[in-house]
């Protein structure tokens, strides 16, 4: 196949998916919708059938409206429903940002360990991906990144917060120190706020940013803490001059009438579908606290998943785990593992199945 030479022996992005009894590896949450929330969407769903044969609304400002109030509940952020911008997933919303904002001859740039999707958005625009790194504790140094960015001049930063794979949050004042130094240069900087909900109380979200900084743009999901990841609708919040950008880029109609349909019934479940994020908050801390009980590194997470390591033969780590019916994320630095957040059962299973391997290499 004449596939760009770059893409030839590349394997597509994602995890295993495997049929196992304990799923502990994409970072969803674990407790699916009650019944009177899937009779509400199924409702929903029947009302945008009924009018399928049309394409849907291209704009889908009902649905911006809805995130920006959810928002405002969240976060306390004020926006209007042309501040928000909504896709398949926040990668989708991310890569937007990448189709307006990057591309040849511009350069985007992050921090790693992070999100492994953010170097393919930058390939698949055809934008030059530069890394920097944070330091050994996942944190990131203020006068370095700040440094760096000046130095690459990137079109693009991305930032998550917290962070995927290690769960660290950013202070609010680096991030915003960030953004003004990319203000400075003219550049976007993207707050990827994909597990938001899980930072500990009393941390501002970067939305509480955005009246000071049109090039920031800070991407959200429903498929985390909301429980919605099977929906597949990420958004963001930005300027309006940012959002107009990414509406040059989007495919028409981009967003089914059924996405729109199901997102907007979820929303007014929110409370309901956001109900398990205290325990969820609550059983990964007691995960840190029983990781670092077995002489394990566990890093302090404000997300649904904790970065915990080190082994020197990872992979069999994680084989003992999924003989056992546990299946975790082989991922981020050398010698670490990821654990996503599930019910006390499923934890209990985790804990037991990693017992067993420590036993053994005694
Ligand atoms: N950002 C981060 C940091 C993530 O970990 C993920 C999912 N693993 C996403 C974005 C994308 O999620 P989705 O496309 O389901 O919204």
């Amino acid at each position: 196949m004449p596939i760009r030479e770059e893409f030839r022996h590349l394997e597509p992005y994602g995890a295993p998916q495997l049929d196992v009894p304990v799923a502990l590896n994409v970072n969803e949450n674990p407790y699916p919708p009650s019944e009177r929330v899937v009779a509400d969407i199924a409702h929903a769903v029947a009302q945008a059938a009924a009018g399928l044969n049309r394409y849907p609304d291209r704009e889908f400002l009902d649905l911006r409206a809805d995130l920006a109030a959810y928002l405002y509940r969240e976060s306390g952020a004020i926006l209007r429903p042309e501040q928000l911008w909504a896709a398949n997933g926040s990668n989708e919303v991310m890569l937007h940002i990448l189709q307006a904002f990057g591309g040849p001859g511009r350069r985007a740039l992050s921090f790693a360990p992070t999100y492994s999707m953010y170097p393919e958005y930058a390939r698949d625009t055809h934008t030059e991906w530069i890394v920097g790194r944070r330091e050994g504790d996942f944190t990131l140094d203020r006068s370095k990144a700040l440094a760096a960015i000046s130095r690459h001049r990137p079109s693009v930063v991305l930032l998550a917060s917290p962070n995927n794979p290690t769960g660290t949050a950013l202070p609010i004042d680096l991030i915003e120190a960030i953004a003004a130094r990319t203000a400075e240069l003219g550049s976007v900087l993207v707050v990827d706020e994909a597990y938001g909900e899980f930072r500990r109380e009393g941390t501002p979200s970067a939305t509480t940013l955005l009246p000071s900084y049109p090039n920031l743009a800070v991407a959200r999901t429903m498929s985390k803490a909301f429980a919605l990841a099977g929906a597949r609708l990420g958004y963001l919040a930005a300027s309006n001059d940012l959002i107009n950008a990414l509406r040059v880029v989007r495919l028409p109609y981009h967003l089914s009438a059924v996405t729109q349909a199901v997102a907007r019934a979820a929303l007014r479940h929110s409370e309901e579908l956001l109900s398990r994020v205290g325990q969820l908050r609550q059983e990964r801390d007691e995960t840190v606290h029983w990781l670092h009980s077995q002489g394990l590194q566990a890093v302090d997470s404000d997300a649904n998943f904790v970065l915990f390591g080190t082994f020197r033969q990872r992979h069999a780590v994680w084989q003992s785990l999924l003989d056992d019916g546990v299946l975790i994320r082989e991922t981020g630095p050398d010698g670490w593992l990821r654990v996503s957040i599930g019910t006390a059962a499923e934890m209990a299973a985790f804990k037991a199945a990693l017992e067993k391997v420590l036993k053994a290499s005694e």
